[in-house]
């Protein structure tokens, strides 16, 4: 069975035959397949579904690939930043205001577990300010 899953122009069954039941033909595998709901979708009747199937598993697996495809999610990705970027920093900082203890607990914890490294930086600051004044 070859299948030609490139070709995207609207087919239609054109065969259909009755042997021990009614069969169309696909018109991209060109294979007989009988008419009932597991081997056709009333809506998609332009391939079987298997062919629907190979179509589908393709499309999802090259979909984050095609460069058209990324670059239209990042242009949206770019509108919706832009469009909610004052909103969410407004409702960033109110958050702040309205959580103090949790912004101190926060930075209580934050500050016993990366007491080194911020001693590490202060010191290197020390330094810095150390050598620019002599
Ligand atoms: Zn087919």
């Amino acid at each position: 069975m070859t299948k030609r899953i490139d070709r995207l122009e609207p087919l239609r069954i054109s065969e259909v035959r009755y042997r021990e039941e009614w069969e169309a033909r696909c018109p991209l595998c060109q294979e007989w397949q009988p008419l009932d709901f597991d081997f056709w979708d009333p809506g998609r009747m332009t391939r079987c579904l298997t062919c629907w199937r190979v179509y589908s598993k393709l499309m999802n697996r090259h979909y984050g690939e095609v460069e058209a495809v990324r670059a239209c999610r990042r242009e949206g990705a770019r509108v919706r930043y832009w469009a909610r970027r004052e909103k969410h920093i407004k409702s960033v900082a109110r958050w702040r205001e309205e959580h103090k203890e949790a912004r101190r607990e926060y930075d209580h914890r934050y500050r016993a577990a990366h007491r080194e490294e911020i001693n590490a930086r202060r010191r290197e600051l020390y330094a810095q300010k150390k050598a620019t004044k002599a």
